[in-house]
């Protein structure tokens, strides 16, 4: 069987590290344990970064859905392959042929020995399991006014399908854009978890509102002297939600509700990854003069990382 395979033990291990904002962090005896941790406590969606694809028939991928006793599992097909991601793989893992399935064992180690344990495996046993990493932590990184974007990873077999795994590192106003395409896979920092490294996007320019499109703005400053003055108080605001929102975590209150005080303009960072089809509505919708400039910058910036290859697909909504 043809299988092609994105990800790692450790792929998983960052996509969850994320939450803490030390993805970079790599530790195989404690990155093993993690996947323990994750596995047995159902934090499953760090598992979505990893893609499988094998070559099968139409028919052949009909017979595995149809087999399948869980209306949640997403598997599909593209251009003579089967898609699915190591989540739904270990959901579907009964269902799945005998030599995917040594083949999953092979690559992912960590994972496959903690998921045929049911999670019950012991420390000893599982520092001696071998573990799968990355290649590279980054293929290529691209700076935007607002952030970055990192290409992790990218599985091109010339379909539809192909998958991309992203870093990000953006305002919270533009993530929530971002998140509302839901064709993928995310994993964010967590500031109910971690105060580390908080940062934020300071405009360089205030544009002004569109007058024709009430969404917009338009590519002309604000003038002065209120451009200075709204900058100045911009960043006042910014220093002073900062200084109280250390003051009360100092103070023992929640990071979960001190976060609260802290601007939109607060950056948050977060693994994507995402389908070929999905990334090129991405870029058309986010490339358009109609989405936000910070936004399009980044739909820019991923298009210069992977290109847009668009749908010969008429009336695809
Ligand atoms: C300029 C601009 C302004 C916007 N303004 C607003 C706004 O004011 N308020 C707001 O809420 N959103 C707004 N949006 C978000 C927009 O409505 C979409 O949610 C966003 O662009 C994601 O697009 P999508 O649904 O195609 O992507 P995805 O969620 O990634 O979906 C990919 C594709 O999968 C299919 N799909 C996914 N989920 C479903 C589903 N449940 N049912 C049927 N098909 C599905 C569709 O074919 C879709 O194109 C705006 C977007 C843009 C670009």
């Amino acid at each position: 069987m043809e299988v092609f395979l994105m990800g790692s033990d450790q792929r998983s291990v960052r996509c969850a590290r994320v939450s803490f904002g030390k993805d970079e962090k790599t530790d195989p005896e404690r990155d093993k344990k993690l996947i323990r941790f994750l596995f047995k406590h159902r934090h499953a969606s760090p598992f979505e970064h990893n893609i499988i694809a094998f070559k099968a028939e139409k028919r052949e991928w009909l017979e595995l859905v149809q087999s399948i006793d869980n209306p949640t599992i997403q598997i599909y097909y593209s251009g003579g392959f089967v898609w699915t991601n190591l989540r739904n793989a270990i959901n579907a893992m009964e269902f799945l042929p005998k030599d995917l399935f040594e083949k999953l064992k092979e690559h992912f180690p960590t994972t496959w020995t903690v998921v045929e344990t049911g999670g019950d495996i012991d420390d000893t046993e599982l520092i001696n399991t071998p573990y799968s990493t990355d290649r590279v932590f980054l293929q290529e990184k691209k700076e935007t006014s607002s952030g970055w974007i990192g290409l992790v990873d990218k599985l091109e077999l010339g379909t539809e399908m192909d998958y991309y795994t992203f870093i990000v590192e953006c305002p919270l106003f533009v993530a929530r854009q971002w998140h509302r395409h839901r064709f993928g896979s995310y994993n964010e920092v967590s500031r109910r978890y971690t105060a580390y490294d908080i940062r934020f996007y300071i405009p360089e320019v205030l544009r002004k509102q569109a007058k024709s499109n009430k969404q917009a703005s338009i590519d002309e400053p604000v003038e002065e002297p209120f451009q200075s003055e709204f900058l100045k108080e911009i960043k006042r605001l910014i220093d002073e939600s900062y200084t109280l929102y250390e003051k009360m975590t100092e103070k023992e209150v929640a990071k979960e509700l001190a976060r609260g005080i802290l601007p939109q303009f607060m950056k948050t960072r977060y693994y994507w990854t995402v389908p070929r089809v999905s990334l090129d509505n991405f870029i058309t919708l986010r490339t358009h003069e109609g989405a936000q400039k910070e936004i399009r910058e980044f739909a820019q910036a991923i298009k210069e990382l992977v290109g847009y290859k668009g749908t010969d697909r008429k009336n695809r909504l």
